[in-house]
């Protein structure tokens, strides 16, 4: 399988071992797939009895065909444990009545759905280097999540380090407890006395001095890596297994969505011939999926026009992985891509509307809505007051918004995309009473921590990777 980049320009190198290492294609556009098959009936029906590591066996040996197949069915069962995910399913589906489901995407050890492919990342990011004789240190910013799950998966992982930025006292205590109690020789949590975004910078202008970024081998594992959203098909094709008896029934699934990620895995699911009805794509007051899908206009928000709500993980101002989705949309019209790019980079918007682009939304099954954080608690207590389970509010907006798009005798799967433990604030709020930790993590509070506290300042945050990489390459 070759890979290309949505605005056409040539990517040097272009196998999935390739796109996993890299980031942006050179002329600034996403990198994906140079073409998906559909599966044929035969093939679906052979893929429905499998486990979860040979599914995701099955899925990714047609995007990462440069991986030998021992390798890979290696690789994917290491990541896809019954120790790691706390259940032999990996990500198991609970119906909560005849046709509303919610598939358990954050069981790993950072109780957020990005642990799914993050654990991948991490053994997929080991062999490749291994095979390469390369080091790599990953750069990254988090305000949590994502940042979290990246440790997560790579630590103690050969040939990769971890420098990871946050922002000094705002994130919360759990979080902040989970990052820096690890140990790991290869992971340095960095504290930055700033704001998310000035950790941002940081790491954008370190990446910017190409000559520090080469001998250092800079690498990143953030929303727009294409090998994650690959990991994530897999949980589609899951998900409807256990929902259908058999492949002429349909499902919908509702996602929370935020960079857009999570939402486009299913999209390449349903065409890879997935049976699936409708993709709800969920946001919180953070609309501008939900703007682009009701009325074709994508406007990008300002700074100072993002909410910051009780659904932090879907905080956007605008939506990385969109990208991929409009070069579907367009036709794969890599021209179209990259003047409709370029017009949001002079004005900030493009506008879809009454174009036949803009008609493949609903072809492609996809509909939208947003919440508040009053319709959040709203769901939080009515899931628990109905069937006596505790969602976190991430969840609460996909379960909200799916509502709206519920068609009978066609089962609604919502993706839990976090444990309500991480937010128990809110769920404080909703309901009175503070989400249980899951087992094993009720200590990490009184974990020693470690981390570096810097002020956000881009010398010092080379210089300590610098000395970094000296002293592990010395000793
Ligand atoms: C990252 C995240 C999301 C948003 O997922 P995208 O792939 O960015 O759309 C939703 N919920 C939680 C809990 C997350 O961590």
């Amino acid at each position: 399988m070759k890979y290309l980049s949505t605005r056409g320009g040539p990517l040097g190198a272009d196998g999935f071992t390739d796109v996993l290492l890299g980031g942006l294609a050179p002329d600034g556009g996403l990198v994906m797939p140079a073409q998906i098959a559909r599966l044929t009936p035969a093939e679906l029906e052979r893929w429905r009895p499998l486990a979860y590591p040979d599914l995701a066996f099955e899925v990714l040996s047609r995007f990462a065909t440069d991986i030998p197949e021992p390798a890979l069915r290696a690789l994917v069962r290491a990541s896809y444990t019954e120790q790691v995910f706390g259940s032999a399913d990996i990500t198991p589906l609970t119906m909560l009545d005849d046709s509303l489901g919610l598939l358990h995407l954050s069981n790993g050890p950072t109780l957020a759905f990005k642990d799914v492919a993050m654990q991948l990342l991490g053994h997929l990011f080991e062999w490749v280097l291994a095979q390469r004789g390369q080091q790599l240190n990953i750069l990254g910013a988090t305000s949590g999540d994502t940042g979290s799950a990246a440790e997560y998966a790579m630590r103690a992982r050969q040939g990769v380090r971890v420098f990871m930025l946050s922002p000094d006292g705002r994130m919360s205590a759990f979080q902040r407890a989970q990052m820096y109690s690890l140990m790991d020789e290869n992971i340095h949590n960095i504290s930055v006395r700033g704001v998310f975004d000035d950790c941002q910078d940081m790491v954008k202008a370190v990446s910017a001095d190409a000559a520090f970024k080469r001998r250092h081998a800079i690498g990143a594992v953030n929303s727009i890596n294409g090998a994650r959203i690959v990991a994530q098909v897999v949980y589609y094709f899951k998900g409807y297994f256990a929902a259908t008896t058999d492949n002429a029934q349909q499902v919908s699934f509702a996602v929370p969505s935020g960079n857009f990620g999570n939402v486009l895995a299913g999209h390449i699911a349903r065409m890879m011939g997935l049976p699936i009805a409708r993709l709800v794509v969920a946001t919180n007051e953070n609309n501008v999926l939900d703007e682009f899908i009701r009325t074709g206009l994508y406007r990008v928000r300002r700074a100072s026009e993002t909410h910051a709500t009780s659904s932090p993980s879907m905080d956007i101002s605008k939506a990385s992985n969109f990208e991929r989705f409009v070069y579907d949309l367009v036709g794969r019209d890599t021209k179209r891509v990259a003047s409709l790019w370029q017009e949001l980079a002079t004005r900030g918007e493009f506008d879809l509307s009454g174009e036949a682009a803009f008609g493949r939304v609903a072809l492609f099954g996809m509909v939208s809505g947003s919440s508040t954080h009053q319709m959040r608690l709203d769901t939080i207590r009515d899931i628990h007051r109905r069937h006596g389970l505790l969602v976190d509010p991430h969840t609460a907006d996909g379960l909200t918004v799916a509502s709206r798009y519920r068609d009978p005798g066609v089962p609604m799967i919502c993706l839990e995309t976090a444990q309500p433990a991480k937010f128990a604030d809110t769920i404080h709020e909703a309901l009175g009473i503070v989400p249980p930790m899951p087992a094993g993590l009720a200590h990490l509070a009184e974990a020693t921590q470690r981390y570096t506290l810097m002020p956000a300042s881009v010398p010092m945050l080379k210089s300590l990777i610098a000395s970094v990489c000296s002293a592990t390459a010395a000793g």
